[in-house]
């Protein structure tokens, strides 16, 4: 059974209904040439949504509709997919984050699909490599008939959007993107599920970077946000509209409000990885100094590993939810670069060079998680404390400098 199967019931029911080609799309709001390309079977897919509303204007059991596209086994609920493998649609695939938790929904028998934008992405051809069983679609945060079609061609069970313009310092420099992309996109994908399929359970990467100027210590799911940069107010907008959408239409919507998380996949941008990059690049000669910005600001550094677990266990509660994932640690930029040098022998302030050019408008200076919350709904906890994600780190980079201890 299939497309073709599904497109002949259609065309049988239509014609027994005695309505034309013309009447069925101008009820259902689609073009005719979409009916007629349904009832040839030449559409790969047909959302539950729409599969929903040709049954009720043809008078059939979406049910029986569902089994004939072979979405369904007799007694199964509409909302699984027939082989019984869950598959998930991961939006910032080719992130740090994105492929952690591919690789971790892959090893839980996920299909998962990652959504990339059309143009050439010159990372996408690496995670295909590290990730094999990963399937790209074609989507942009920015654009809701693509968010639409990319839920009808991947039906997933589960949402993950960790799409994002997440790098701070360019948030000043592109604000309006970064609100359109990091906030409205959020809005964004969850019409497209309602308009789908508003069974789909979904994951907002919401941040730290919310709280901004600290109005508490520690940082809970509680804590009033006071955000300090575009980054950290469009995602302050993607976290309430992932709040507003479970309250207002029943959505399986959760934020996780995740803490700084890094690995030996972060980018080189960001300071962690910037500082360990740096420590490698000295020790094979390639570089003498390490120009950094300010290194009094406090952050909460956890392991992406980690964090991508506590993603998915969200997602299996019961009840959708927010919480706060967070190491419960707190260091300084400069305690981070003492340990990194101090990891290969040397000592940071022979290295490590003041620049103006590295210092932001506004600072965070002081992010602490507790994430009592996850760890007493979803059961998690980190493996990776604070040296142990500064050594995983400086040692990746050293490998990656052919450099091995
Ligand atoms: P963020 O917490 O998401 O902004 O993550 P980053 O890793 O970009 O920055 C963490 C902190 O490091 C911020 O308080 C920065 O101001 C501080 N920092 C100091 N020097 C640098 C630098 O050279 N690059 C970056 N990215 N951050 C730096």
């Amino acid at each position: 059974m299939g497309m073709r199967e599904l497109g002949s019931a259609i065309r049988t029911a239509r014609i027994k209904a005695g309505i034309s080609q013309k009447m069925l799309a101008d009820r259902i709001g689609l073009s005719r040439e979409s009916i007629s390309n349904y009832e040839r079977g030449e559409v790969q897919v047909l959302s539950p949504a729409l599969l929903e509303m040709f049954a009720a204007t043809l008078g059939m059991d979406p049910r029986n509709l569902a089994r004939i596209a072979g979405y369904l086994s007799p007694g199964d609920d509409p909302a699984t997919n027939s082989s019984g493998m869950k598959t998930a649609l991961i939006t910032g695939i080719t992130g740090q984050d994105g492929t952690y938790l591919a690789e971790f929904l892959i090893s839980k028998g996920y299909k998962v699909y990652g959504m990339v934008r059309g143009q050439h992405n010159p990372k996408q051809e690496l995670v295909q490599t590290m990730i094999p069983a990963l399937e790209f679609v074609e989507g942009d945060l920015l654009d809701q008939s693509s968010l639409v079609a990319v839920l009808e061609i991947t039906q997933p069970d589960e949402v993950y959007n960790l799409g994002a313009i997440s790098f701070v310092p360019l948030s000043w420099k592109q604000p309006v993107l970064t609100g359109e992309v990091t906030g409205l996109g959020v809005v964004r994908l969850l019409e497209a599920i309602r308009m789908t399929n508003p069974r789909t359970r979904f994951y907002q990467a919401s941040s730290s970077e919310m709280f901004g100027r600290v109005r508490e210590v520690p940082q809970t799911e509680l804590t009033p946000f006071a955000p300090r940069s575009p980054y950290g107010f469009a995602k302050a907008y993607g976290h309430y509209a992932t709040v507003n959408y479970r309250e207002s239409y029943g959505l399986f919507a959760c934020s996780g409000i995740l803490f700084n998380h890094e690995s030996p996949r972060r980018g080189l941008e960001f300071v962690t990885r910037k500082i360990t990059h740096g420590v490698a690049r000295i020790v094979a000669g390639k570089q003498h100094e390490l120009a950094l910005g300010d290194l009094r600001p406090q952050r909460d550094w956890g392991y992406a590993g980690d964090y991508v677990r506590a993603m998915w266990a969200m997602l299996q509660q019961d009840e959708a939810d927010d919480y706060v994932v967070a190491s419960g640690e707190t260091h300084t930029i400069e305690e981070f670069a003492t340990r990194a040098f101090a990891a290969v022998g040397l000592d940071w302030h022979d290295y490590v060079r003041s620049d103006p050019k590295f210092y932001r408008p506004a600072e965070v200076n002081l992010l602490i998680g507790k994430a009592e919350k996850a760890e007493r709904v979803l059961g998690w906890e980190p493996t990776i404390d604070f040296a142990n994600l500064v050594g995983m780190m400086v040692q990746a980079d050293l490998e990656k400098e052919g450099i091995t201890a």
